[in-house]
């Protein structure tokens, strides 16, 4: 699938980086063009491989909008045209589909992407789909109630929102900050391989997944999920069934971007390896358990050409909003944003002391 990408934010634009960097290295050519876009100055120029575009300017003078998700959604609104002059012609002539990639917790990406996303829809006849980091638990309240507000618009404007949890892929233990650049490695390289997965290969077996594929998974809307999981192979494709098996259900089990995602209303079953190690009948097996275990009717299926000595199974899964990781998230950004609010109230009482006057 032939993708634009726009990085909204720091994480948005280090995660886009990252993403057509692992495209060009791969050779894959699914990547057309990405910009990122930042009202901080400072992490724009921090990145070499993509197009950068400053907003904001004359509001924050380059200084970024600190956690302020509404002043993000301010400056985006105010410079939107520019940077829909900034991609026009050069990031989407040839794109499938636009891709939105942002931190919801922050203050550029959150406020900012789902702005973004909804001028594009305005724009384009191509789908619009958000890439969208949640906070870890840990992560302080704020950043919770602005990935709450934020993920509420995105659902609401773009075609799917593929959602990476920053607790799922990253090793247990090791802090979110530290896991950064482990997490994002793992996206680009994940992420990168499902848009890759959609481009024809040429002369190879008629199993391979298009981009068609990728898009009718997506058509779902909601919530996006992305499992991966990879085990040795051997070059023999009838000693391979068990393992397609396995990998299948740890992508899906263990290996998913939003844990405990498993309820969707669509899927596709991804498997990669050398075309002659991709056991035909484990495929098949292993699509027909995603179908029950994930509940729905529609799971697609295809192969993925890749010179490797391992088979990897990448399940994408559309419309999983109803899964209890999603839910829990709401509830802990809601909890946040009461939290918030009571604070602000208790402050406001602390002054209230009528032996000493105001001022004015
Ligand atoms: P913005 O620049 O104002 O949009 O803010 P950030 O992009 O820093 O967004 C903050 C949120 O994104 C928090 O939930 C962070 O944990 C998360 N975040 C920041 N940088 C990264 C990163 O490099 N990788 C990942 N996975 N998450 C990040």
């Amino acid at each position: 699938m032939k993708v634009a990408l726009i990085g909204v934010g720091q994480a948005g634009g280090k995660i886009t980086e990252r993403l057509a960097r692992f495209d060009a290295n791969m050779d894959f050519g699914a990547v057309q063009g990405a910009l990122a876009v930042n009202s901080a100055k400072p992490d724009l120029q921090s990145l070499d491989v993509v197009d950068t575009k400053l907003i904001g300017a004359d509001r924050v003078n380059g200084h970024g909008v600190g956690g302020d998700n509404e002043l993000g959604t301010e400056v985006m609104q105010a410079d939107i045209q520019q940077v829909l002059g900034a991609l026009d012609g050069r990031v989407t002539s040839s794109a499938e589909a636009i891709v939105v990639v942002a931190g919801l917790g922050g203050g550029t990406g959150s406020g900012g992407a789902p702005v973004l996303v909804h001028n594009l829809q305005q724009v384009y006849d191509v789908p619009v789909y958000a890439l969208g980091v949640l906070p870890g638990r840990n992560e302080g309240a704020l950043y919770q109630a602005n990935a709450g507000r934020s993920l509420k618009t995105l659902l609401r404007e773009a075609d799917s929102t593929l959602l990476i949890d920053n607790d799922a892929w990253h090793e247990q233990g090791e802090s979110v900050e530290g896991a950064f650049e482990t997490i994002n490695d793992r996206i680009a390289k994940r992420v990168g391989l499902l848009f890759a997965s959609g481009e024809a290969v040429e002369g190879v077996g008629e199993s391979v997944v298009d981009s068609s594929e990728v898009i009718n998974t997506l058509r779902a809307g909601g919530v996006a999920a992305l499992g991966y999981a990879t085990e040795v192979a051997s070059e023999d494709s009838a000693e391979n069934i068990n393992t397609a098996m396995t990998v299948s259900r740890q992508a899906l089990l263990t290996g998913t971007s939003l844990p405990d995602a498993t309820t969707a209303d669509s899927a596709l079953l991804v498997i990669a390896g050398q075309p002659d190690a991709i056991p035909r009948k484990g495929v098949e097996r292993a699509r027909r358990w995603l179908e029950d275990e994930t509940g729905s009717m529609q799971v697609r299926g295809g192969d993925f050409p890749l010179d490797s000595d391992r088979l990897g199974a990448l399940v994408l899964l559309g419309g999983a909003e109803r899964s209890d990781r999603v839910q829990a998230f709401m509830e802990r950004a809601r909890e946040a944003k009461e939290a918030q609010e009571e604070e602000s109230t208790d402050h406001a009482e602390e002054f209230a002391d009528d032996r000493l006057e105001n001022l004015f």
